[in-house]
């Protein structure tokens, strides 16, 4: 591991500062960044420590969560207001990693993790315009089991490594961000980047800023959603796919729902055409399955992992047949 320098800073303002130095990073849990600079892939001069920040889970006025950027995994997933309201991002954390990296990985940290693509985590041997931009991509005709099937392009077809942010991404999660402009939050559905010829710019974060915190806007669906996620074995593996769902019926009809998806793109992947869809319309097979193929008729699988689309739309449906099941 190449030497480094540690700070810790104790504002956000004070890591914002920080941050914008080059070759500074910052550091949550560690989780991620730690395992990249033992392979060789990012190499800080200074990690900037920003477990000092907020860790506090709060109840917002009118309802909704504030959860602070450095509240552990494990303690959101936890928490008995995530529990009761927000019972989807709960299971999507539980079922993240291992519960010692849950108690060590932080939400913003979660948030920023970077893809767990092999040639991308093998700076030795591998190209990936990713780790290196314009080198190439070793995955468009190697191993691509784990890749994306929607949202890639011909530069990147990683996909991002995370559950809990699918679940924020149904539950239409907002981003606090702090740098030396001042602050401002932005829409999680507009956090992160498609690679297009640029897969090395992941999110929308500007130099020098920094998660401070994420907000969970009040949500009805809380009683009738779910997380669901489909790997190769049946803990400490990423998603081949995974969905998390929330519904609210009326009269047997689809009256709102949010979808999103993981383990099938760039980013987690919110289902706004299946959505739109699905809304207002019967809770059936086949407006399920309708509903799947306009959302996945832009899918562009590579070799190894076509089977991603008939999977997403099997898991979809039993994740929405179980939801809006009578449950009188
Ligand atoms: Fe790198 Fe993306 Fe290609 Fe993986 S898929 S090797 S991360 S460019």
């Amino acid at each position: 591991m190449t030497p480094f320098s540690y700070r810790r800073p104790a504002s956000s303002m004070d890591a914002s500062a920080l941050a914008a130095l080059k070759g500074h990073k910052l550091l949550g849990g560690g989780t991620n960044l730690v395992d990249l600079m033992r392979k060789g892939v990012e190499h800080p001069t200074t990690l900037v420590d920003v477990t000092a920040l907020s860790s506090e889970i709060i109840e917002m006025e009118g309802g909704g969560l504030l959860i602070g950027a450095a509240a552990r995994n494990s303690a959101v997933a936890a928490h008995p207001l995530v529990r009761a309201h927000y019972p989807m991002l709960s299971r999507a954390i539980l079922a993240g990693a291992s519960a010692q990296i849950r108690n060590m990985a932080t939400v913003a940290g979660n948030l920023l993790q970077r893809t767990r693509c092999a040639y991308f985590n093998d700076p030795a041997a591998s190209r990936c315009n990713k780790r290196q931009p314009g080198s190439g991509c070793d995955a468009l005709e190697g191993f691509n089991r784990y890749h994306a099937i929607l949202g890639g392009s011909p530069g990147c077809i990683a996909t991002h490594p995370s559950d809990m942010c699918v679940a924020l991404m149904a539950l239409d999660a907002q981003i606090h961000l702090a740098g030396s402009a001042g602050t401002r939050i932005v829409p999680l559905a507009d956090f992160y980047r498609l690679p297009g010829d640029s897969p090395h710019l992941e999110t929308t974060m500007e130099i020098g800023e920094l998660i401070t915190a994420v907000e969970i806007p009040a949500s009805a669906m809380g009683q009738r959603s779910a997380y669901r996620k489909v790997r190769d074995r049946a803990s400490y593996a990423f998603a081949l796919v995974s969905v998390a769902a929330g519904v609210s019926m009326q009269d047997g009809t689809i009256e709102d729902i949010r979808l999103a998806f993981g383990g099938i793109a760039p980013r987690p992947w919110r289902a706004l055409q299946a959505e739109a869809a699905l809304r207002g319309g019967p809770a059936t097979p086949e407006a399920m399955a309708a509903a799947m193929d306009a959302e996945l008729a832009v899918a562009r699988p590579a070799a190894g992992n076509a089977f991603k689309v008939e999977l997403l739309k099997r898991t979809t449906a039993a994740v929405l047949l179980e939801l809006t099941g009578d449950r009188s």
